[in-house]
């Protein structure tokens, strides 16, 4: 039979930082994953500089033959309603493509890779897994997205939960398209929905067009993207109908999630941990977060991977989460009636001090939140 330390189920961001993190550290790893790489992955393609910083990104390296889109500014508003521009003056963000991204980050990790291969069995055999029949590992990272066949293993009902309900497109635009197009790489327009539930977003990545929204409210997603793509035509920001299908795909948001991360010999990371931040939805950092401080926890563990040493792992999934990620509007919510919420929103996101300070600085870009150091 095989054999590896640490096996891990997934090979996209949390995965592949995870594996990274303990390659470094000696520990044999492999990576199984159902898709061949690279793939695509339903998502905005939006990530912030703690990413480059915390898994030390050669920007040079990354950019030869890549799309690597500098953002230096935000058009923010209410849909229907006039923009804010933020400008600051600097890059504060990136757009990257996850076809080219997620295979960056899973062929340099050196890990053993085992791709367009699920998961099919887990078994527990005395204090080491059984994978597939076929491969003994002494710990197996859950880091299968939202639909993560290890979270079962760990009590999760994805039916019992509620998700966050997105659908994106991406396409590279002809020169035709590119003519036509109005919005500006360096500044990703953000579109929030009347009852705030949700927003749109309208993200151009060198000659990609990327283009999608994300509600609370799963049943009522296609009205609003179907609203929110009207706009967008009337407003004359994409005039062409765009040549691909729209995609949806779920995740959970920190705050929200009840999933049990930790088990004897067993951790979720990532998508499958439910990790995403409330306000913005962005998940790539909270995954490779994840990922390396599960490796942390592995490594602390020393060889002992009861759910009592891997349980460290939760606690610093908490204090670096924790507290600050409940929901801005969950918490107005429970001061303020209904009926002064919308209009209270509609004023402050009219607002050039709210738009940068609040929603920019603070929801999206999680400024006050240094990158994860080694
Ligand atoms: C529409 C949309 C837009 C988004 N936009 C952004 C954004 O702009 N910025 C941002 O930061 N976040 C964004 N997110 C969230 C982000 O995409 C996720 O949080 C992120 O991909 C999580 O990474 P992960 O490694 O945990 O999981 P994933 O990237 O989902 O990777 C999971 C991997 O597991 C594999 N897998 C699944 N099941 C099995 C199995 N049975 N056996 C083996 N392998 C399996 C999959 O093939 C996949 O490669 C968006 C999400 C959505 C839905």
């Amino acid at each position: 039979m095989d054999s590896c330390q640490v096996l891990i189920v997934g090979g996209g961001p949390a995965g592949s930082s995870c594996a990274w993190q303990l390659e470094k550290a000696g520990v044999n790893t492999i990576i199984l994953d159902k898709r061949t790489f690279p793939r695509d992955k339903v998502c905005g393609g939006w990530i912030t500089p703690a990413v480059i910083r915390e898994l030390e990104i050669d920007i040079a390296e990354y950019t030869r033959g890549r799309v690597f889109q500098p953002i230096t500014g935000f058009r923010t508003s209410r849909i229907g309603d006039s923009q804010i521009e933020t400008d600051y003056a600097d890059t504060v963000s990136y757009g990257i493509r996850r076809f080219e991204f997620d295979d960056f980050l899973l062929q340099r990790c050196d890990s053993r890779l085992i791709l367009g291969t699920p998961l099919k069995s887990l078994e527990r055999s005395g204090n080491a897994w059984i994978v597939n029949g076929e491969i003994q590992a002494e710990v197996v990272i859950g880091a299968g997205g939202h639909f993560c066949p290890v979270a079962r293993f760990l009590g999760v009902k994805t039916s019992e939960e509620t998700a966050v309900a997105a659908q994106e497109l991406e396409f590279e635009m002809s020169s035709q398209q590119r003519d036509s197009c109005s919005i500006d790489g360096n500044i990703p327009e953000l579109y929030f929905c009347p009852d705030l539930k949700g927003y749109g977003w309208c993200f151009r990545k060198g000659n990609f067009l990327n283009i999608g929204l994300g509600r609370l409210d799963a049943h009522s997603l296609p009205a609003h993207v179907s609203g929110f793509l009207e706009h967008l035509k009337d407003s004359s920001k994409v005039t062409f109908d765009p040549p691909v299908a729209i995609r949806g795909h779920a995740y959970l948001i920190f705050r929200e999630t009840k999933r049990n991360i930790v088990g004897d010999g067993v951790m979720l990371i990532g998508d499958a941990a439910g990790l995403a931040y409330s306000q913005s939805g962005e998940g790539i950092r909270p995954a490779i977060e994840s990922g390396l401080l599960a490796a942390k926890a592995v490594l602390a563990a020393d060889g002992i991977y009861t759910r009592e040493r891997l349980e460290n792992y939760r606690k610093m999934l908490t204090d670096r989460f924790g507290e600050s990620e409940s929901s801005w509007s969950t918490r107005v919510g429970r001061r303020l009636p209904s009926a002064m919420i919308q209009p209270l929103a509609r004023w402050l996101l009219g607002t050039h001090w709210f738009s940068r300070n609040v929603v920019l600085d603070q929801w999206f870009l999680h400024a006050q939140e240094p990158a994860l150091t080694a």
